[in-house]
């Protein structure tokens, strides 16, 4: 038998090494052991090993791995009832307020406490997606082309300029 290596690049961004007799049993061997999503998010937790990812479209989005997670840890809880949109806006809000707090009396934040505040920003802004029944990288993308748009590269460049004042 040889070592393979097999590629789950998209996901877990590692490489897994596997003993097979061939490359396709390789293959079957890490779907096999990492084709369940419950495993490989429960993967991600875990340093230390040989692990990559290998062929994307057989595992489930990171990000929608994520909001699976956001979204069974309120049913679990029986918090979705809490979360309308207006209670969800002001979380983000809030939150983005406890990032800033970070930075109240030296810009050198710690980077430990900016993190967990992004997180819980985005987080929320995750679950505010879903409560809305909308897809977080389509609305980003949207309004990256309508900013791409009011910002052209030849007027913007180096300039800090609201977009109607360029
Ligand atoms: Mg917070």
């Amino acid at each position: 038998m040889k070592n393979y290596k097999v590629e789950i690049t998209e996901y877990l961004q590692r490489t897994i090494t596997v003993k097979a007799d061939n490359e396709s049993d390789a293959v079957a061997k890490v779907e096999g052991d990492y084709y369940n999503a419950k495993e490989v998010l429960d993967y991600s937790d875990h340093t230390g090993t040989d692990i990559e990812i290998y062929n994307p479209n057989k595992f489930i989005p990171k990000l929608d791995l994520l909001m699976q997670r956001i979204d069974k840890f309120n049913k679990d809880r029986d918090w979705d009832q809490f979360h309308t949109p207006v209670n969800l806006a002001k979380s983000i809000s809030i939150e983005a307020n406890e990032l800033l707090e970070c930075y109240q009396w030296n810009d050198n934040a710690n980077l430990d406490d900016v993190k967990e505040e992004l997180a819980d920003v985005m987080n929320y802004c995750l679950q505010m997606s879903m409560v809305l029944g909308v897809d977080p990288i389509d609305i980003m993308n949207k309004k990256m082309d309508k900013t791409e748009k009011k910002y052209p590269v030849d007027k913007a460049k180096g300039k800090s300029t609201k977009y109607n004042k360029l």
